[in-house]
């Protein structure tokens, strides 16, 4: 099993060296590397949340379903997040720029803690 990457790009497929790449249109990456699916499937260590609220701007952004459970597995993985509003990534932690935005509408703990 040693040969099975840890780590894909959102779609599954293998991470490619320029996937950091920024589209000029959207400030986002060109691809995002998340925990491979076997990976993710070993549990949660934090509770499944797919939006966040950037605190210098105050809006949220949701994400995809492999990028949040990368976070439930594993809260540390990133050092930074993307805002849709900001059109640009800052840093995640605990002293970040971003909390979780849970279900019911509260204000949880910083992002990547
Ligand atoms: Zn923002």
């Amino acid at each position: 099993m040693a040969d099975v990457p840890k780590t894909t790009l959102t779609d599954g497929s293998p991470v490619t060296p320029d996937h950091r790449e920024i589209d000029p249109a959207t400030g986002q990456q060109k691809a995002y590397v998340v925990l491979s699916a076997e990976e993710r499937a070993k549990g949660f260590v934090r509770p499944y949340r797919d939006a966040y609220r950037h605190q210098t701007c105050g809006k949220v952004t949701t994400m995809g379903r492999a990028l949040a459970e990368t976070y439930a597995r594993e809260p540390a993985f990133y050092s930074g997040t993307f805002c849709s509003t900001c059109r640009a990534h800052f840093p995640v932690g605990e002293a970040g720029e971003f909390t979780w935005f849970e279900m019911d509408g509260r204000e949880g703990p910083k992002v990547g803690t």
